[in-house]
């Protein structure tokens, strides 16, 4: 294609041609016709013609008078004189002037002729006095071939002058043919250019619209996969539900994707997502209007349209299926688990994007829930979801209303059944909501990030409130990761601690093991850098989640606590308290205690009495309460008084 910028160009050129030739014809033509008018002037040799007329009228009068002596021929004569002398004064103006001045010879012959006739003045006024005729005549004889001559020179200029402009006008035709051809080649060439340049933005028009059409469609399709992507599914119409059928969104979620990339790498886990992604696009094969789509990550929507929920559900959990069957990845056999989530439509949400939303919502809530299982979406999915909003919301002024405040359980030594220390935990009294336990709103604080601030704060009213309690009493308070995560909880304690008083010694930091799965090295230094200034670390809830035993190895812990689920049943159980004494055998070894949650009952006291548990926490022993009300437990466990202490604020029991 031609250049635009060089397509501009030449149809300047072109026209700056057309323009030239154009004014150069108007004074080629100009020229033509000042040649043609000046050849009507310099026609010359007629007019010298004229003159050898009158003087040989003049001369035939002239002789006749001599002989016949007739007075009619002496006035013609003399009137030839006149006109002669009337034609010579004509001459020497305008076009016979100028050709008289073309050559000095000329005019020098001219101005003879003159002289010559101008003498004859006084015999010409009155023939009759003239002495003699003959001798006149004589006399008179030279003025016809002067006159003959001038016209001679006359004509012979006149032929010269003619034939310098009829080459003028050959010239000028030559030079007006060649115009007119310039101007018709220039003419043709902007025409092809023309018809070039239209062929070409034809041929850019076309270009530009292939290169739309493949820009929406990778607009609209996930370029790993080749799936339709979140775009497609977005803009997705409905092309009217068949008869009897519903419109249903599963979505679906790999889990643990993360761990395949992180362990793997991302090129092994693009190949998983790929092989996910075709077994997805067979699933839906043969079924008309269905829909597979990749959202981004490990999170892929199916649509399709069931007859019953059943025929739903049960296409729900065979796509489950396929996806979690091995798969062939260089050379080696890997599963993936998958979670999923299922929307119906019914009379009020039947468009594909608000199915979607509840589809996710029934997929988060089978994650948490039961990892691998297609979760249902109902109603009071949506309820919990905008409880958690409200939460979310009223959580950020709490603290500063004074709504959330530890409350303390006791630990008490089960040997000796004497309390040695307290638990903080957290407890909000909502305005409206009423009591909202801690393992509702602290992962709410955490995924938002407010846990920092509550995390902060339950440390320095922990730290303030031990200093109420006897100085054997030591305090322990629950660590987040996040808060572990964010790096200021070393200065936070230091604070803490300085601030109220309160020893190192006396304070104990408690951490789930799902602390040291998100960043352990980080972790580890931060429990190090604690530690090392006196405070007892504790690992909570031991025995739940993963319980790596490598968690135990990678840090010196103070204190195991066995979580209340191995307590349940006990008495049953074997198994439980078989556990527990391999969990006491083992912190031994490590030289952390041990405390056992969640004893409710003194049966679950007397069978834990031969395992040689130093500590144990339960509402057997009581149940959190305001730090008035602990401390005054405590004393009266000691015998003491409870004496109302400086700076206790009345609490309410939660
Ligand atoms: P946790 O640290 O394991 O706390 C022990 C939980 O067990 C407390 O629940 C306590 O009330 C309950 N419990 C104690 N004895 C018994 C018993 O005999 N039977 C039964 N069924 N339960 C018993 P709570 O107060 O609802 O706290 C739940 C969790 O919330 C805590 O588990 C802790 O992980 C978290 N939490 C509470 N306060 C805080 C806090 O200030 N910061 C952080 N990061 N987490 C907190
Ligand atoms: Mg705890
Ligand atoms: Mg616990």
């Amino acid at each position: 294609m031609l250049p635009l910028a060089w397509f501009r160009q030449l149809v300047l050129v072109i026209v700056a041609v057309l323009g030239i030739s154009a004014v150069l014809h108007a004074r080629v033509v100009q020229d033509s016709a000042d040649a043609v008018g000046r050849s009507m002037r310099f026609d010359v040799s007629w007019i010298g013609a004229h003159g050898r007329i009158e003087a040989a009228q003049l001369e035939v009068h002239l002789a006749r008078y001599a002989a016949l002596r007739l007075p009619a021929d002496a006035e013609s004569a003399e009137l030839y004189y006149q006109i002669l002398l009337g034609r010579l004064d004509s001459w020497d103006v305008g076009g016979y002037r100028e050709f008289l001045d073309s050559s000095p010879a000329n005019r020098e012959t001219f101005d003879r002729l003159r002289l010559l006739v101008e003498s004859f003045e006084a015999e010409f006024s009155d023939l009759s006095q003239v002495e003699s005729l003959p001798a006149l005549l004589e006399a008179w004889r030279p003025v016809g071939p002067a006159i003959d001559q001038i016209g001679a020179e006359a004509t012979t200029s006149a032929v010269s002058k003619a034939a310098e402009i009829r080459e003028t006008l050959t010239e000028r035709q030559a030079v007006q043919n060649y115009l007119v051809v310039t101007l018709l080649g220039a003419g043709l060439l902007l025409l092809v250019l023309l018809l070039l340049q239209n062929r070409s933005l034809r041929r850019a028009h076309a270009d530009a619209r292939r290169a739309a059409d493949n820009f929406s469609y990778v607009a609209r399709h996930d370029s790993l996969t080749g799936l339709p992507n979140r775009n497609a599914f977005v803009a997705y119409e409905e092309s009217g539900v068949p008869n009897g059928k519903r419109l249903a969104v599963i979505a679906l979620d790999l889990d643990g994707f993360k761990l395949v990339n992180d362990t793997w790498g991302h090129v092994f886990g693009d190949k998983l997502l790929v092989q996910v992604a075709q077994r997805l696009e067979a699933a839906i094969r043969g079924k008309p209007g269905a829909l597979v789509a990749r959202l981004g990550g490990d999170e892929f929507v199916v649509l399709t349209y069931p007859r019953t929920a059943r025929e739903a559900k049960g296409f729900a959990e065979k796509v489950l299926a396929d996806i979690t069957r091995p798969y062939d990845i260089d050379g080696g056999k890997v599963t993936i688990g998958a979670t999923a989530g299922l929307a119906l439509a019914d009379d009020q949400r039947w468009d594909a994007m608000t199915l979607m939303a509840d589809a996710d919502l029934a997929q988060n809530e089978a994650k948490v829930s039961k990892k691998g299982s297609v979760g249902l979406y109902n109603a009071t999915l949506r309820q919990g979801v905008e409880r958690r909003l409200r939460l979310e919301n009223a959580l950020r002024d709490a603290i500063g209303r004074g709504e959330i405040v530890p409350n303390y359980q006791v630990q008490v030594d089960l040997r000796s059944n004497a309390i040695v220390g307290v638990e903080a935990l957290a407890r909000w009294q909502h305005p409206e909501l009423g009591s909202v336990s801690p393992a509702e709103f602290i992962p709410i604080a955490e995924a938002s990030g407010q846990i920092a601030h509550i995390g902060r704060y339950m440390i320095e009213q922990a730290c303030r409130d031990a200093m109420l309690l006897p100085d054997d009493i030591h305090v322990a308070v629950n660590l987040s990761v996040i808060q572990i995560m964010q790096g200021e909880v070393i200065e936070t304690v230091e604070n803490a601690l300085r601030a109220s008083g309160l020893p190192a010694q006396r304070l104990k930091l408690e951490v789930t093991e799902s602390v040291l799965m998100v960043n352990p090295k980080r972790v580890i230094e931060v429990l190090e850098g604690l530690r090392s200034r006196g405070i007892a670390i504790a690992l909570d809830d031991f025995g739940t989640g993963f319980s790596s035993l490598s968690y135990l190895s990678t840090f010196r812990w103070d204190e195991l606590k066995i979580d209340r689920s191995f307590l349940q049943n006990l008495d049953e159980d074997t198994l439980g308290l078989a556990i527990i004494q391999a969990i006491l055998v083992m912190a031994k070894e490590l030289g952390a205690k041990v405390i056992v949650e969640g004893i409710e009952s003194p049966k679950q006291v007397q069978l834990l009495e031969h395992t040689g548990c130093d500590i144990g926490q339960g509402f057997l022993f009581g149940r959190p309460e305001p730090i008035a009300a602990v401390r005054a437990t405590i004393l009266k466990d000691r015998g003491l008084a409870s004496q109302p202490a400086v700076g206790t604020t009345d609490q309410e029991t939660a």
